[in-house]
C-alpha cells in the first residue's frame, strides 16, 4: 500500500494532539518537528518540508480556523488542509480542445509506464467522456514500443497509427493528425520516445513534435516509486519542453509518498491522473483531498 509508513507516522502524532482542549507553541513546535521527520522519511522535497512545516506552523499558532472544532482538532485540520493545497487543491481536469481534435503528447522516461498509460487514457476518454480516440506510435527506436501499443489498441479495439521505425517522428505525428481529421478522432494521444535518462536528442524531438502537433496537453509520465528522481525528471522534462501535467504511475505500489507530495509545489504543474495497476482500468483522476484524507486517516 501507498503511504503506509507516512500515514501511520502522521495519524500517530496527530492522534497525540487531538484530543487536546489547550494547545500552547510548545505543543505545535514538538507536533511540527515529528510531522517534518515524517516527511522526510517519505522522501518529500527538503525545500516543500520547509515550506509546509512554516505554512501549517504559522496557522496553527494564530488558529484562525472553526469555532466548532477543539484546538487539537483544528490544528489535525490545518495540517489536512495544507496537504491538500500541496497536492494543488483541486482536481484539476484534461483541457479539451475547443476545435477537435484535442491532441494529448505523452512524455517519459523509459518503464514510466508511457505506453501502459496511453492504453488507460484512450479507456478513460472513450467511457467517461465519450471520445474516439486516435493512438499514435511514435517511439521509432524501438520496434517493441510499437508493437506493445498496437497490441494495447487490439486488445481495446482501438485504432493505432504507426508508420513504422523508418518515418521520423515529426512527420508520424503530421500524418496522424491529418488521419485524425479524416476519420473524425475527437482525441489524438501521441506516445513519444522515452530513454534511460534525460538527453538532449530526446528534449529536442519532443520540442519538435509539440512544435508541429501543437498539444492541448503534454503529459509527463513518471513512476512514484522512484522518489524524488520522479521530481527531478519533472522539472527537467517541464524546463525543457513545458508539461502541463503529470501522470504519477505504480500508485498501487508502497511507495512512500514523497513524488506525490512534492511534484506540484516543485514544478507548479498538477499531477492528473494516478495509475493504480497494470490493468487498462487501473487510472484515476487525482483528488488532492481524497489523498490527503487517506493520508491521514
Ligand atoms: P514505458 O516504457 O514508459 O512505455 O512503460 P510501460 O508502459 O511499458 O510500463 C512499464 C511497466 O510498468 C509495465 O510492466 C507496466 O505494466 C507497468 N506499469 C505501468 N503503470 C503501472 C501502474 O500504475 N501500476 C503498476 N503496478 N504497474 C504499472
Amino acid at each position: 500500500m501507498a503511504f503506509e509508513g507516512l500515514a501511520q507516522r502522521l495519524q500517530g502524532t496527530l492522534q497525540k494532539i487531538k484530543g487536546k482542549g489547550k494547545i500552547t507553541e510548545a505543543d505545535v513546535k514538538e507536533m511540527m518537528r515529528e510531522v517534518r521527520f515524517a516527511l522526510i522519511e517519505a522522501d518529500v522535497n527538503l525545500k516543500v518540508v520547509k515550506e509546509f512545516i512554516k505554512t501549517v506552523s504559522e496557522r496553527a499558532v494564530g488558529q484562525d480556523v472553526m469555532k466548532s472544532l477543539t484546538p487539537g482538532q483544528q490544528v489535525v485540520k490545518i495540517v489536512k488542509d495544507e496537504l491538500t493545497a500541496l497536492m494543488g487543491g483541486e482536481q484539476n481536469p484534461i483541457q479539451f480542445a475547443r476545435k477537435s481534435p484535442t491532441v494529448i503528447m505523452m512524455v517519459g522516461l523509459q518503464g514510466a509506464g508511457k505506453t501502459t498509460t496511453t492504453g488507460k487514457l484512450a479507456t478513460v476518454l472513450r467511457k467517461r467522456h465519450n471520445k474516439k480516440p486516435l493512438l499514435v506510435a511514435a517511439d521509432v527506436y524501438r520496434p517493441a514500443a510499437i508493437q506493445q501499443l498496437e497490441t494495447l489498441g487490439k486488445q481495446l479495439t482501438l485504432p493505432v497509427f504507426s508508420l513504422g521505425t523508418e518515418v521520423s517522428p515529426v512527420e508520424i505525428a503530421r500524418q496522424a493528425l491529418a488521419e485524425a481529421e479524416k476519420e473524425h478522432h475527437d482525441v489524438v494521444i501521441i506516445d513519444t520516445a522515452g530513454r534511460l535518462h534525460v538527453d538532449e536528442a530526446l528534449m529536442q524531438e519532443l520540442k519538435d513534435i509539440r512544435a508541429l502537433s501543437k498539444p492541448d496537453e503534454v503529459f509527463l509520465v513518471v513512476d512514484a516509486m522512484t522518489g524524488q528522481d520522479a521530481v527531478n525528471v519533472a522539472k527537467s522534462f517541464d524546463e525543457a519542453i513545458g508539461i502541463t501535467g503529470v501522470v504519477l504511475t505504480k500508485l498501487d505500489g508502497d511507495t512512500r509518498g514523497g513524488a506525490a507530495l512534492s511534484i506540484r509545489s516543485v514544478t507548479e504543474k498538477p499531477i492528473k491522473f494516478v495509475g493504480m495497476g497494470e490493468k487498462m482500468d487501473a487510472l484515476e483522476p487525482f483528488h488532492p483531498e481524497r489523498m490527503a484524507s487517506r493520508i491521514l486517516g
